[in-house]
């Protein structure tokens, strides 16, 4: 016996099964638009792309994002930009934390020195478990728990001519933190000659200084306002002459700052000036510099 469609389906059951798929479609058009409101939301307001920064991240740096002067923007150059800290001591520790905890997405740390116990009352990073434990390997470990998200790139050796372009190459910014005026030099020539912007500090017992060099053609380099080492004792170093356990965290995260503005755009740099702190008496001072018309390393550079 033949039986045909217009036979099993009345009436009613054709109005029945237009009005389930009527209801079909709306629902999925319903989730459509929930999913792109979700989308929505998790973006911020000048709008990440998906592919580039994850739920978790924008989480992690929603109080940044929050901010009109870095935003998402402003998250995303943190994350794409490499940043090189020369040094990883007193200065290092706040310098190397903040820029981790801020989503600096390569961070590489260069020093040659092991942990040791005098140490631990200012390197904050470490710990005694770090003890006689190489000073960036032990950086390497810390950072990599605090932020999982960026690369931490340790090189253990002392920063020499040699290498220093080399290495500078390779990243957008370097941090000077380092302890001595030599190898301040070897920074600073190597960021004049292939013309990286330089966040420099220094400390000694109650007194701190900062500034960026060599931000522009017309800006001051590191030698245009230190030519010659400082006499002996005049500027005596941690081990010489002491320093209050909290300073290098005031400089360094001053430091960490000039970073985190350079690379983001936000507000304005130490570019020829000296913000100098001196924490016996509280004072914070800034003081203007410029391009020594007589500076070796400018001329040499520049002029050639
Ligand atoms: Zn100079």
């Amino acid at each position: 016996m033949n039986i045909s469609l217009n036979q099993i389906i009345t009436p009613e059951g054709a109005f029945l099964i237009g009005l389930i798929c009527i209801i079909y479609l709306y629902i999925r058009i319903l989730r459509r638009k929930s999913a792109k409101t979700r989308i929505e939301l998790s973006t911020s307001p000048d709008e990440i792309p998906q592919s580039s920064m994850t739920e978790t991240e924008l989480d992690r740096y929603s109080r940044h994002i929050l901010l009109r002067e870095i935003g998402g923007q402003g998250q995303s150059k943190l994350r794409k930009a490499k940043v090189l800290v020369v040094g990883a001591g007193g200065l290092g520790s706040p310098i190397l934390s903040y820029l981790a905890a801020a989503g600096v997405g390569t961070i590489g740390v260069i020093d040659d020195d092991l942990v040791s116990l005098s140490n631990l009352q200012r390197q904050v990073l470490f710990d005694e478990d770090h003890l006689d434990y190489p000073k960036v390997f032990a950086v390497k470990d810390k950072i990599k728990k605090l932020n999982p998200f960026i690369d931490i790139l340790p090189f253990n050796r002392r920063l020499t001519t040699l290498e220093a372009e080399l290495l500078f190459i390779e990243f957008d910014l370097i941090v000077d933190g380092s302890d001595n005026f030599s190898t301040r030099q070897v920074v600073n020539l190597a960021c004049v000659k292939l013309n990286k912007p330089l966040v420099s500090g220094a400390i000694s017992q109650w007194e701190g200084q900062v500034s960026i060099f060599n931000e522009t053609k017309n800006s001051a380099c590191y030698a245009c306002i230190f030519p010659i080492e400082p006499a002996d004792g005049l500027a005596p170093n941690c081990a010489e002459g002491g320093v209050m356990g909290a300073l290098p965290g005031i400089i360094g995260s001053v430091m960490a700052s000039e970073v985190i503005k350079k690379i983001t755009g936000a507000g304005v740099n130490l570019t020829n000036k000296l913000m100098i702190f001196d924490a016996l008496n509280n004072e914070f001072s800034k003081i203007n510099i410029k391009k020594n018309i007589n500076c070796k390393i400018c001329k040499e550079h520049y002029e050639t």
